[in-house]
């Protein structure tokens, strides 16, 4: 049955988590940081992984499997013992140590634990308890270190059980949150509503919404976990879908403000004067965009290609569509200096043909910065090329007729769309050097249409990529020092120890600047650069690093985003296996941008893996779309495609690198329901609407 807006304020999912017993504003607060504000999010929260205490071991086994492993960390296991002999010490100031003789029958150990005063009252002699732990070898001896401490009262809570470990934030513990959604299970007992309808349910063999949340947090088993998972991702990736179609659908119903003239004398003489042949890809991507444009609605098209695939060019083509056409056009980059290189390489070529281009960031000068205004206002200016200084209140356009942001990843959609709402249902052209997957694009991003820049201009040489591991770092700066004495440019990444602490991120960069100094690269000109410098002075280095004043640029990954210094041949990548696939290959992407040999020099350790994996991978491929591809497979379930960039909700549940076959089932149900009930108006979908709603927000456009 439909539910009444009355009904629905009082259905305790709505509930504000402060609604829950043990929640107060302080904890509220730390559940926001997670996402849950509402009972109904608390049960939703998805465990990260879950524990396995369905069985106990006996601690000989684990005693043997400790001695074999040699000093590698154990998993943790359930032991089931009785308490011998319990002692309790104070051995300085500030450290209380618990011990405990405890035995199974298989053998005995020692259990200890630090500063938990409160568990002696569960060490009574001759109680049986179940102690889920580690069990190491330490200094000769084995050890059970912290271990979860429950009494074997006949009904454990957690002993024989797969136990969920949810994400945490500061000042949430496990044991608070496993309890918050057992209250919350509690509250919403019998009113948990299930937005798909009843026979769709029956039709496909899901279970209620109500069974598989249960099951999500207290599964039975690993099969009945399995198929509650199953079951909220289909529903996801279902209201990710229908979302999408109806963001697809108002977008189709709304229509550009004005013609585009046919490609004119302009066109063709750009497309003449350019010093190279545009690729086959080049021109079947201005085909496409050429086809958006003669559409009735506006443009809303992302173009993806790998760095250096020539996506300046295009963008150039278009914005001069626009201006042929008697609009005003923008193009938004995220740094200043890459929006100083396209208005250095743009504006000329536009500028030739009589466009009036103009540069505004956040460095123009403010009498400057009032003209550029005025002209913008006025329609004096038709291309306007800039940073986040181009969606400030007070810029405004006479007629802009086409958007186009570069390295669309660097922006939230807000920012995008801030910048779309300064013109009349402008035509929008996103690039990106971050490619989507191919087999995800279309599914994923069905409300956008995705050109591909899949083949670099000719002449291009790969960027001859190594991985060594830090043993070898001594032959790796040697050749950067050879390098840089035959006149090119390095550069050098470090990862931050803990990307939360920004200031570690100045320490990893200027120690690491130090030791080259130092010890690997003595007497070059070495200069650091991170994300805590002020903008002006990150571009000042960045410009010396152009100049070639500097020879070696001392990084983090703020150097990913696409600036271009041709001389620059070596990339080096310090502790390589922190970072992602996709970012590796955008970090390369710096170097073999002009005529000299270029290379990549990723250091880690071989630590087996998903890691040794995400290296080797790198080391065999060029291509960003095999790269995606790969690091799609490589992810393990939980990481996410940043979906949020592109205005979507984040998924709990789904873990798209295995979900294909179920994203496509919800691809379809999602077409069918919509095709039959397109607002779904039907009472028996007003679960679906409420949802969606609720995660698309206002993006949806209800026409209704
Ligand atoms: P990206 O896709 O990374 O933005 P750019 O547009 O910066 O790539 O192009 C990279 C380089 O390739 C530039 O120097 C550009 O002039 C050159 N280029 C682009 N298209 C071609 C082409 N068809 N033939 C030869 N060189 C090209
Ligand atoms: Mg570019």
């Amino acid at each position: 049955m439909a539910e009444s807006p009355h009904q629905l304020a009082a259905s305790p999912l709505h509930l504000p988590v402060l609604a829950l017993p043990g929640v107060g504003p302080s904890r509220a607060a730390r559940l926001a940081a997670l996402g849950v504000a509402t009972v109904g999010d608390m049960l939703r929260l998805a465990p990260r992984r879950y524990e396995d205490r369905t069985h106990v071991t006996p601690l000989a086994e684990a005693l043997h499997q400790a001695a074999a492993a040699a000093g590698e960390p154990a998993e943790p296991a359930l032991f089931r013992v009785q308490v011998h002999a319990v002692t309790s010490r104070r051995p300085r100031p500030g450290l209380a140590l618990l011990l405990a003789r405890v035995a199974d029958g298989s053998a005995a150990i020692e259990a200890v634990w630090f500063n938990q005063p409160h568990i002696q009252r569960l060490l009574r002699p001759g109680a049986w308890l179940y102690l889920f732990g580690r069990l190491q070898w330490s200094r000769g001896r084995p050890q059970l270190a912290a271990a979860e401490v429950e009494p074997d009262d006949g009904s454990p809570a957690l002993a024989g059980r797969l136990v969920p470990v949810y994400p945490l934030t500061a000042g949430l513990t496990q044991r608070a949150v496993r309890m918050l959604v057992r209250a919350a299970l509690t509250r919403a007992a019998g009113r948990i509503e299930d937005p798909l309808p009843g026979d769709l349910r029956e039709h496909l063999g899901l279970p209620h919404a109500a069974a598989a949340l249960h099951t999500l947090h207290d599964p039975p088993d690993a099969a009945a976990l399995a198929g509650a998972r199953r079951r909220l991702a289909f529903e996801e990736l279902l209201l990710l879908q229908i979302g999408l179609g109806l963001r697809r659908r108002s977008r189709e119903s709304v229509r550009r403000a004005f013609r585009y003239a046919p490609a004119g004398e302009s066109s063709r003489a750009f497309r003449a004067a350019l010093p190279f042949a545009l690729t086959g890809a080049q021109s079947r991507v201005l085909r496409e965009i050429e086809a958006d444009l003669q559409r009735a609605r506006p443009m809303y098209r992302l173009l993806q290609g790998d760095v250096g695939s020539g996506k300046t060019v295009v963008a150039a083509a278009a914005l001069l569509r626009a201006i042929e056409s008697g609009r005003q056009a923008a193009l938004m980059a995220p740094t200043e200096i890459l929006a100083e290189q396209h208005y250095a390489r743009i504006g000329p070529w536009l500028g030739a043909l009589g466009a009036r281009v103009r540069l505004l960031t956040g460095r123009t000068g403010a009498a400057q910065r009032r003209q550029i205004l005025s002209e913008l206002a006025s329609a004096g200016v038709d291309l306007v090329v800039g940073t986040h200084a181009l969606i400030q209140d007070g810029v405004e356009f006479a007629a802009l007729g086409l958007v186009v942001t570069d390295e669309q990843h660097r922006f939230g959609v807000r920012q995008r769309d801030t910048l779309v709402g300064k013109g009349e249902r402008p035509d929008v052209l996103a690039m990106t050097a971050t490619p989507i997957p191919r087999t995800l694009a279309f599914t994923l991003y069905g409300d956008l249409d995705v050109s591909a820049l899949d083949e670099m201009p000719p002449g291009r040489r790969p960027v001859r990529t190594h991985w060594r591991e830090p043993e070898r770092r001594g032959g790796v700066y040697e050749f950067v020092g050879k390098e840089l004495a035959a006149g090119r440019q390095a550069f050098v990444v470090c990862p931050m120890v803990n990307a939360e602490e920004g200031d570690d991120e100045l320490a990893a960069v200027t120690e690491w600047s130090q030791e080259l100094r130092k010890k690997w690269l003595p007497g070059a000109r070495i200069a650091p650069l991170h994300g805590r410098m002020p903008g002006a002075e990150k571009d000042r280095v960045m410009r010396a690093f152009a100049a070639a004043e500097i020879q070696c640029l001392v990084a983090t990954t703020v150097i990913e985003v696409g600036i271009d210094v041709p001389n620059a041949s070596v990339m080096v990548i310090e502790g390589a296996d922190r970072f992602g696939l996709a970012q590796l290959h955008q970090l390369r992407g710096r170097v073999g941008r002009g005529p000299y040999a270029s290379w990549c020099v990723l250091i880690a350790p071989d630590r087996g893996g998903p890691v040794t994996e995400r290296l080797r991978t790198l080391e065999r491929t060029q291509d960003g779309f095999a790269i995606a591809e790969a690091d799609l497979k490589l992810r393990g379930p939980g990481e996410l495609l940043g979906l949020r960039q592109h205005g979507l909700p984040e998924l709990q549940f789904a873990d798209l690198s295995a979900d294909l076959h179920l994203l496509t089932q919800a691809r379809d149900v999602a077409a069918q329901l919509l095709a039959g009930d397109p607002r779904l108006r039907a009472p028996e979908h007003q679960g679906i609407r409420t949802a969606v709603g609720r995660l698309f927000g206002d993006v949806v456009g209800w026409e209704a």
